[in-house]
């Protein structure tokens, strides 16, 4: 058995479709499927690796190394399923196959069109998901919203397969409900034409998901029923909720999976879901607060939120183990370099995280947040750039190395603490920038005299990377020597993936990024270990 449910957006986005999708995979999981989730972008990129963090929101990292939406994060956190290159289709992809078939020949001298053949690509693709997987319900994120231009072949490739196995394939409508504050009642026009607009790509609606800020009134219901000739039950009020996590809570609420299923000739076969249910309850009785703050660079009009998207969930998995209620605060490290007094600012934290990042830009104020949390003893977690960051920080003030950087920072560094990756020499100089960064699980060995051994208790582990700089061995005698603890290594290839500053109550960095592995009911073990010491200094 294989069934399709495609997602698609209506009258505007951002309402939280790729929530919405990962809770309906996570509701249809906990009925006893197996489920598989698929984020279709509608971009020309090959994948979400060349495009700016602010622009683009965080670059998910999957085992495989894919470099993909953020929306596979939300996937690998509600359904605890691991996420790789085929749960993620691009327009660049799709159409980069394409052509590269016809370059070989494949089409056997057909003229090759847009459409059936890209379409074909998107269905072949999603398949092909679908087989790896071996899932039952395969549940298809469309990106944007329908009537964008781009979307067009995404919803040719999923009304052709409509067209082919009816009784296989349904589509849910994330729409939203806006409430002008001059009336101060729900309004379903926009959703109406939402709904027409589908039509004309030759779909109906099988469900319409309404977002809004409040539950959706009855009468509305009846309308947006009528209009898209749907009974009652498949129009589904989804209203804002306190946490992301209560979203499958509320579906269950409505009674969504189970109508999903009957829809598509299929019954529950179990019924498990509680222990996310209490973990959701749980958070909202949470008031004691721990406060962290994170120096980062990618800031614009734009929350923050999008960029650190993992980062700041799994602070919150880590902060709700403890019965803490993260508060997160912003901090512009750009801001340090301008006015160092602002560094006081973080006497009143609990901790610090130094995320990732790439390039020149606000990485001085990095180092000075990096002095002052190692003077002043404030717990300081750095994630890949910030474990870069830590290092040369040491490098400069331990050392007395004045200008210890990065290559990537400063190429004509006389003390390259953080160096360029050997493999990476060639590809940085012609250019080649797309996934040829360090991606993906490697293994690590922890040393058993350190604080990260405390926190996984146990030695070996593997952790998700991205990047193209690393510890330069040839500074490892000399900061070890001088109060750096070496805490983790890749044994095979003698890289340095975790740093600790000896002399202090928790100044860890990492080369990977821990964040893409933490889940709501399994906090990283890192992360626990950084909110308990916050905890401790509070
Ligand atoms: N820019 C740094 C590097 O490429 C750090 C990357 C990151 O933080 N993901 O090594």
């Amino acid at each position: 058995m294989t069934k399709y449910i495609f997602i698609v957006g209506g009258v505007m986005s951002s309402v939280g479709k790729g929530v919405a999708s990962a809770s309906i995979g996570k509701i249809l999981q906990s009925k006893g499927y197996r489920v598989a989730n698929i984020k279709c972008d509608m971009y020309v990129n090959i994948d979400a690796g060349t495009i700016r963090p602010a622009e683009h929101g965080e670059v998910f990292v999957g085992e495989d190394g894919i470099e993909a939406d953020q929306d596979l994060g939300n996937y690998e956190r509600f359904t605890d399923q691991v996420c790789t290159r085929d749960n993620y289709i691009t327009t660049g992809q799709v159409y980069q196959e394409v052509i590269k078939r016809e370059r070989n020949l494949e089409y056997e001298g057909e003229d090759v069109e847009v459409v059936p053949d890209i379409p074909n690509e998107i269905i072949r693709r999603i398949q092909l998901c679908q087989k790896k997987n071996n899932s039952e319900i395969t549940v298809i994120e469309l990106g944007g919203t329908v009537g964008e231009y781009q979307v067009i072949l995404f919803l040719e490739a999923a009304r052709m397969m409509k067209a082919k196995c009816p009784q296989d394939v349904s589509f849910i409508m994330v729409s939203y409900l806006p409430t002008p504050k001059l009336l101060g009642e729900q309004k379903s026009k926009p959703t109406q034409f939402a709904i027409r607009t589908l039509n004309s790509a030759g779909i109906m609606p099988d469900f319409i998901l309404c977002r809004a800020e409040s539950p959706v009134a009855d009468s509305i219901k009846n309308t947006i029923s009528t209009v898209c000739s749907l009974p009652k039950e498949r129009i589904i009020s989804a209203p804002d909720v306190y946490s992301i996590y209560d979203v499958p809570v509320n579906f269950e609420r409505e009674n969504f999976g189970n109508v999903i299923l009957k829809s598509m000739g299929l019954r529950p076969r179990k019924k498990n879901m509680e222990d996310w249910s209490v973990f959701s309850e749980k958070i909202k009785n949470i008031s004691r607060e721990v406060n962290i703050g994170i120096v980062g660079k990618y800031f614009n009009f734009k929350s923050c939120r999008d960029t650190y998207i993992s980062v700041i969930e799994s602070i919150n998995h880590a902060s709700f183990f403890h019965g803490r209620k993260p508060n997160i605060l912003w901090l512009d490290s750009e801001e340090y370099e301008k006015n160092p007094e602002k560094l006081k600012e973080l006497n009143n934290l609990d901790g610090i995280i130094v995320p990732g990042g790439f390039g020149r830009r606000g990485t001085e104020g990095m180092i000075l947040a990096a002095k002052y949390a190692r003077e002043n003893k404030i717990p300081y977690f750095g994630l890949c750039l910030g474990m870069q960051i830590m290092t040369i920080e040491f490098a400069r003030d331990v050392l007395g190395l004045g200008d210890a950087n990065s290559t990537e920072l400063n190429a004509k560094t006389k003390n390259p603490v953080i160096c360029t990756m050997e493999d990476q020499v060639e590809k940085i100089k012609k250019r080649q920038y797309g996934a040829t960064m360090r991606l993906g699980a490697c293994p690590a060995k922890i040393d058993r005299n350190s604080i990260s051994f405390k926190a996984y208790e146990k030695e070996d582990i593997s952790e998700r990377h991205r990047h193209r700089y690393e510890f330069n061995n040839i500074y490892r005698d000399d900061l070890e020597k001088n109060g750096l603890r070496i805490a983790a290594i890749n044994p095979e290839m003698d890289l340095v993936e975790i740093v600790e500053v000896k002399n202090h109550p928790w100044m860890v960095g990492v080369q990977f990024h821990p964040e893409f592995k933490s889940r709501p009911l399994k906090p990283h073990p890192l992360f626990k270990s950084f909110v308990s010491a916050c905890l401790k200094r509070r």
